[in-house]
């Protein structure tokens, strides 16, 4: 038979034994996820870094742009004086003093302003003022620049250039009357002065700035907090008509470092603490599944071993409960895994007849107590008997904590079987010597007693002739020949009685054996035996001896005989009556000089007919009785001076009882 539980751990077996594929690619997804992780993980930083730098860069351009309007806007003050002078000399030159008040009035609004000359239309000097008054030469570059005002008729600037070593630009306005050139308002400004003077100091701070020629050469630089760092530059052309002038930027501030650095390093170190936990977690899952391959073969193993096995294994829990049957324990009680699992008592597989016995143990393992080894009897689905030999243990997890009981059951049908037949050979053996003996005995007194009883017969026959002839003659009797026949006769019976006593001499000879005997030790001795046939019936045996009961003086091989025939006509007695009432008792007690022993049934009794012949040899109610059990018992009681008799027990049954004298008695 195959049960579908096979299927389930075979099937179990294959859940456990995933593709090979599908192994190697479930780690694709978390390699791939890990390393986008690292990707993010190492961008982030890099495009903080790139966003505060265009911040920063942002920044400076807006701030140099600031500074540029700032500078263009002093520079347009100072043309705006220069207009307003120039326009008020065109109309009418002012007296020296006046003049030179008004330039001291623009000198002092404007600190870049090194030297103011009034020019006429032929290049003369006509007013001077400033630091470097007293140098009315103007430079090639300077030269070009008026001459482009001329031209123009608007201020000009002139290409920067050096004036004793200050970096120096000028600025030249035409002055006109009526559109004739009347003469020119030339400015040098000091470029350092006006950086200097007109640049915020915070932004001198942070920044260095420079101006720078066409050649992009500085002219004048600021560098209050230091040099620039080359990092965040900027460069913007100052509006100036005429010139090519720029300003340069260039921030005190390097790259930003720490943060990066520190998000870049944690990164690096997250980035490592994630690969040695990935591992860690790797050799970790690759332990586990080597575990679980080993786990498997250990299951296939098992399952193997359990499919192989022929003893049936039983788990159940602490409820009593059925957790787990192997293949074998189905194939005993004939019922698939499914409809065993999960049960609890009544269990499907209980015979009826021994249910209080099993009750009875489930209790005690209930409350803890279970029964190591014992036996018992199943109920195949079929309605078989299985007698069963059972082991039980506790059953504990890894913990060490009892999660129930574990069964291995035992099939003992062939071991019952032999020693069934076994016992019922040896009491065939038994009988078979018993009636050899008695038939051995019979055919030994016919024998002896057949020539006694002859030869009486002939004397008698002759005694009879001798008379006869007496009566038919009238004549005398032969009293001689008469007296001789009936002493021959008498002389023969007495022989005979001699063969008889001979045999009663033999019977006594039979038993040499008789001494004292304790009758609970007769009892002890053949108590394995009568276990044996009651629980094959499902009886149960009670024995209640008094502790001071006197010994008897008998064979003790006789009295075993006795007991055990009234035992097993008990037994059977009790074969169709309740299971619960099969209760075998035998009781002793002493009284008035005698031990009395009775076995006390519940059975079918015995009906008047039946107890007219109970004792006579080979009479039997049982299909396949001898007959011949009560009749020896009778015979071996009555042969040690004691009685056998029954009695109908009250509660229904009977009760058979044999008294024996004690010791003391039997011996006096
Ligand atoms: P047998 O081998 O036939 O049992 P026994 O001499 O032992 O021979 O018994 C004779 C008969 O006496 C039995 O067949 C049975 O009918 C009856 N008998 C003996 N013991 C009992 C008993 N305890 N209860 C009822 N009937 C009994």
């Amino acid at each position: 038979m195959k049960f579908p539980f096979i299927d389930t751990l075979e099937e179990r077996s294959l859940q456990l034994n995933p593709a090979q594929p599908a192994r190697r690619w479930r780690w694709l997804l978390p390699v791939l996820l890990v390393l986008l992780f690292l990707a993010v993980l190492l961008w982030l930083p890099w495009q903080a870094r790139e966003m505060e730098a265009n911040e920063r860069q942002e920044q400076l351009i807006a701030d140099t742009l600031w500074v540029e309007q700032t500078l263009r806007f002093e520079l347009a003050r100072d043309e705006e004086a220069l207009a307003s002078l120039g326009a008020d000399l065109v109309i009418s030159a002012p007296a020296a003093p006046a003049l030179q008040a008004r330039l001291a009035q623009m000198f002092k609004n404007g600190h870049e302003l090194s030297r103011v000359l009034w020019l006429d239309a032929e290049g003369t000097t006509l007013a001077t003022r400033g630091v470097e008054a007293a140098d009315t030469t103007l430079t090639a570059a300077s030269l070009m620049a008026g001459d482009n005002a001329r031209r123009t008729r608007s201020g000009r600037y002139s290409d920067p250039y050096r004036a004793g070593g200050a970096a120096t630009i000028d600025y030249h306005l035409p002055l006109f009357r009526n559109s004739v050139y009347v003469g020119s308002l030339v400015a040098k400004f000091n470029l350092k002065v006006l950086l200097d003077e007109t640049v915020p100091w915070w932004f001198a701070h942070d920044n260095a700035l420079s101006i720078l020629d066409r050649d992009e050469r500085p002219l004048a630089q600021r560098t209050d907090g230091g040099s620039g760092r080359g990092v965040y530059t900027h460069k913007h052309a100052l509006d100036l008509p005429g010139a090519m002038v720029e300003l340069a930027t260039d921030s005190v501030k390097g790259a930003p470092r720490l943060l990066p650095n520190l998000l870049v390093g944690s990164v690096i170190a997250l980035a490592l603490g994630l690969l040695v936990s990935l591992a860690t977690l790797w050799r970790h899952i690759a332990r586990t599944l080597a575990a679980e391959g080993a786990l498997r073969q250990q299951m296939a193993f098992r399952t193997a071993m359990e499919n192989s096995l022929v003893t049936g294994l039983r788990a159940r829990d602490l409820e009593g409960r059925v957790t787990y049957v192997n293949p074998a324990f189905c194939e005993m009680v004939g019922l698939p895994p499914d409809e065993l699992l999960g049960k609890v008592p009544p269990m499907p597989y209980w015979a009826p007849e021994a249910m209080a016995e099993y009750e009875q143990r489930f209790a005690n393992v209930l409350a803890g107590n279970i029964t190591p080894q014992f036996e018992t009897v199943f109920q195949h689905s079929s309605g078989r008997r299985v007698p069963v030999l059972v082991f039980e243990a506790p059953l504990v997890d890894s913990n060490g904590k009892q999660t129930g009981w574990m069964s291995s059951i035992l099939d003992i049908s062939d071991r019952k079987k032999a020693e069934d037949l076994n016992r019922r050979q040896e009491e065939k053996l038994q009988q078979g010597a018993r009636l050899a003996t008695m038939g051995e005995i019979s055919s030994m007194l016919a024998h002896e007693l057949n020539q006694p009883l002859a030869a009486i017969s002939s004397y008698t026959a002759g005694a009879l002739n001798v008379l006869g002839r007496a009566v038919d003659s009238g004549s005398a009797v032969d009293a001689l020949l008469l007296q001789r026949a009936l002493e021959q006769a008498s002389t023969q019976a007495q022989r005979a009685g001699q063969i008889i006593k001979s045999v009663h001499e033999f019977v006594r000879k039979r038993e040499p054996e008789r001494k004292e005997v304790a009758m609970p030790s007769v009892i002890e001795g053949i108590r394995a035996l009568i276990d044996l046939q009651a629980r094959q019936a499902f009886v149960s045996v009670k024995v209640h001896l008094p502790p001071d009961l006197p010994p008897v003086h008998a064979d003790r091989i006789l009295l075993e005989q006795v007991l055990l025939n009234l035992t097993r006509n008990a037994i059977e007695a009790m074969a169709q009556i309740a299971p619960e009432r099969r209760v075998l008792r035998i009781v002793a007690e002493s009284s008035q000089g005698h031990v009395a022993v009775s076995v006390i049934d519940h059975g079918h009794g015995i009906p008047p007919d039946v107890a007219e012949r109970l004792f006579s040899p080979f009479f039997s109610t049982k299909a396949e009785g001898m007959g011949m059990g009560l009749s020896i018992c009778r015979t071996a009681i009555e042969f040690h001076g004691g009685t056998l008799t029954h009695t109908g027990n009250p509660g229904g049954g009977t009760v058979f009882t044999f008294t024996l004298p004690q010791q003391a008695e039997a011996l006096a």
